[in-house]
């Protein structure tokens, strides 16, 4: 297979829950990796990052309550750990995977005992324990299956985090030529800890809550991957949240513009972040169901996909006031809204603000706002701002109405979009 290029999957906390989870994952990537190299970035099963970082940053009480604390956590994660392995790995490696997993917990035992304050260098290793101790299940899973694996050491290269750290191109290709490559070249499927990046003097970063997409779409690009799987436990990017809106569909295709947009507007199925290396090295990204692998997914490409609106991303937690007020400070800034009688305003992010912005994503007309407003209006939604911001088409409305005025926007834009081409098909 020498040549061909490789094909990185990724799957996420609530694709690896327990161990038929695991099972599940190391079926999908046996039935890759017949056809080409195949390098794997596996996130923390789901709530562990969570509880790791609680305890990472709680130091109050006296030494004996914070042991007590520790070791209760350990023993938690070491059942449900070891629970996952017996049932994912075979008899032939389990031992093997179960002295890993109980290697790597004395580490974090240790780790969360030392040192009397928490640092954010120290948190920083803390948190990426889940991701260790998820890719040595996994690879325990796959050589079980009769696919070779190992666990390569980290890859991605970071500027000095510890947190949310910036990935470093040039530095993360060399790391990959160096841990991931070889493996791949020994005919090895490479399992890697997503999350966890390495920061020039060699201490552990993060690259920020659900940073596993990015793990795997900067690993992509400094293996010259052809293409990078998402795979999660929804069918796909959807036009809308699907937990605040229930009519939400799958989108088949989106530009890396598209996608990026809707990431940073918070859709939590993508890190903000993960299509700028898909987007630099041209590599597809495919977002697909692990419990429905056969389900088409969405495609993510260069390709534009053309006028009209594409998707409804919800934002909270905003407020109106005029740019003069800000004194400088443009980090809290959303969008501007432009110039009017009050003078030049600009919605503003403010954890306790009373306003909520519905933003469209793709490339909108004038047609979509006037319908948005009908939509709205048709629900006696008065909204305190409608026009195109550089966020993209953008509703402001009183946060006590936002999801109502998202399910309502989504049936007056995107919902009739669909209806259209029923229309046009029949
Ligand atoms: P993973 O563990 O695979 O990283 P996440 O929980 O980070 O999964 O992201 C998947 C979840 O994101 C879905 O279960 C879904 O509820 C939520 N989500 C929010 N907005 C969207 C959207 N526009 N499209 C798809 N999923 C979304
Ligand atoms: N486990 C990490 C988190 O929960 C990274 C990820 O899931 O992508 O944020
Ligand atoms: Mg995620």
């Amino acid at each position: 297979m020498s040549g061909v290029s490789p094909l990185v999957i990724k799957f996420g906390g609530t694709s690896v829950g327990n161990g038929e989870g695991f099972v599940r994952a190391a079926r999908i990537v046996s039935g890759a990796a017949g056809e080409r190299p195949v390098a794997v970035v596996v996130s923390a099963m789901s709530g562990v990052t969570d509880a790791l970082i609680g305890a990472a940053g709680t130091s109050a009480g006296t030494r004996t309550t914070i042991r007590g604390r520790v070791r209760a956590l350990c023993r938690e994660l070491a059942g449900r750990h070891l629970r996952a392995a017996r049932h994912a790995v075979g008899r032939e490696f389990l031992p093997e995977v179960e002295g890993r997993l109980l290697s790597l917990l004395d580490r974090l035992e240790d780790g969360l005992l030392g040192g009397s304050l928490p640092g954010e260098g120290r948190r920083a290793e803390i948190a990426v324990y889940g991701e260790r101790l998820s890719a040595e299940i996994l690879a325990g899973t796959l050589c079980s299956a009769g696919v070779p694996a190992a666990v390569s050491p980290d890859p991605i290269a970071t500027g000095f985090g510890p947190e949310g750290a910036e990935v470093l191109p040039r530095e993360t290709g060399e790391r990959c030529s160096c841990h991931v490559r070889p493996l791949l070249d020994e005919g090895l499927v490479a399992v890697v800890p997503g999350y966890v990046g390495r920061s020039p003097d060699g201490a552990v970063t993060t690259l920020g809550r659900g940073g596993s997409d990015l793990s795997a779409t900067a690993l992509g690009r400094g293996l010259g991957a052809g293409e990078v799987w998402i795979m999660t436990d929804v069918d796909g990017v959807l036009d809308a949240d699907p937990r605040l809106v229930p009519g939400a569909a799958t989108l088949p295709r989106l530009s890396y513009r598209e996608a990026g947009a809707f990431a940073a507007l918070g859709a939590e199925v993508l890190h903000p972040r993960t299509m700028e290396p898909a987007a630099a090295a041209g590599m597809e990204v495919l977002v697909r169901n692990t419990f429905d692998p056969e389900a088409p997914g969405t495609r993510i490409s260069a390709r534009e996909c053309g006028p009209g609106l594409r998707a409804l991303a919800l934002c909270r937690g905003l407020s109106m006031e005029p740019l003069e007020a800000l004194d400088g400070r443009f980090g809290e800034v959303f969008c501007l809204l432009g110039v009017d009688v009050y003078g030049t305003r600009a919605l503003v992010r403010r954890p306790s603000g009373s306003a909520a912005a519905i933003v469209g994503v793709g490339s909108p007309g004038d047609e979509e706002l006037v319908r948005g407003l009908r939509g709205l209006h048709r629900v006696g939604i008065r909204p305190l701002w409608a026009g195109n911001t550089a966020a993209g088409l953008t509703f402001v409305v009183a946060e006590s109405r936002a999801e109502e005025a998202l399910r309502e926007l989504h049936a007056a834009l995107l919902r009739r979009r669909e209806a259209l081409a029923g229309e046009a098909v029949a």
